[in-house]
């Protein structure tokens, strides 16, 4: 069997109109057809923790039961990072310490920082935390820092699954709303960053999904169902084959095909199909 090997980035609170008019990057690489885009509709609550694992684990909130961010603890159902894990795959993460939570444990700042451990889910990965996050410090890491952890995680551990989890487009919409210059040009800067490090990452050998865990609202709000909350972009960087362009995606099938692509079984709980079936 072939062996891919995936990257996924997570742009927090990116909503689809947003990245289809701020993120040139991208929508160039799908105008000269070398990335394909879809509109993802996500799960309910649209709550940042709740998604995270939606996105993990295929399964809806209401089934996997982090229901929000207050009910943030370890994933208890079958998830990407423990079944690759378990499959002997080597995952990594440069992500918020909310992924630590969910697939590796509590967690302390001064001792998971980074991770160098392959008894752990996610095996390699730089965590930030964010601490000290107020409306004068919004305390978000610059996107090229985080795409370059991502770049050196992948050259020393050459891991099958990568997550890159942005903050700073969520932490810009609460503070200004996303009908605001800053959520929109905080949103180029992802796109930016992205432009420098997605082409070594093609050229290491991965297949590439980019999308977003929910939207925001001019309200500077997400939570509920309005589609400016649900509809998220899906970017698929890579030469297998996808549905139709124009089709409505489920983000319930983001888990089951990462899975499919690395090649590891899909367990039962994941009832989505795979994208690339
Ligand atoms: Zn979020």
């Amino acid at each position: 069997m072939v062996k891919n090997k995936v990257i996924l980035v997570i742009m927090d609170g990116v909503g689809y109109d947003t990245a289809l008019s701020q993120c040139g990057y991208l929508e160039g690489m799908v105008e000269l057809g070398r990335a394909r885009r879809w509109k993802m509709r996500t799960a309910l609550p649209t709550i940042s923790a709740a998604m995270y694992e939606t996105i993990h684990s295929g399964l809806s909130p209401l089934d996997h039961g982090v229901s929000g961010n207050e009910a943030l603890r370890r994933s208890n159902v079958p998830n990407v990072f423990d079944q690759l894990h378990q499959g002997n795959y080597k995952t990594a993460a440069v992500a918020h310490s909310y992924f630590h939570s969910l697939y590796n444990g509590p967690y302390d700042p001064i001792e998971h920082v980074e991770v160098e451990d392959e008894t752990k889910a996610i095996q390699y990965a730089r965590f930030y935390s964010m601490e000290g996050y107020s409306g004068a410090n919004i305390c978000a890491p610059a996107e090229i820092d985080l795409c370059a952890q991502a770049t050196h995680l992948i050259r020393r551990n050459d891991p099958d699954y990568l997550l890159l989890h942005t903050s700073s487009v969520d932490s810009t919409g609460h503070k200004y709303t996303a009908d605001s210059s800053q959520y929109r040009i905080q949103t180029w800067h992802i796109d930016n960053a992205l432009a420098r490090t997605i082409p070594l990452w093609l050229d290491a050998g991965y297949d590439i999904f980019v999308t977003a865990d929910h939207g925001m609202n001019a309200d500077g709000h997400h939570g509920g169902t309005e589609e400016i909350m649900r509809h998220v972009p899906f970017y698929y960087l890579g030469d297998a084959s996808m549905p139709e362009k124009g089709t409505l995606l489920d983000q319930l099938a983001i888990a089951p095909s990462i899975l499919d692509r690395i090649g590891v079984q899909i367990p039962e709980s994941m009832k989505a199909p795979s994208l690339f079936t």
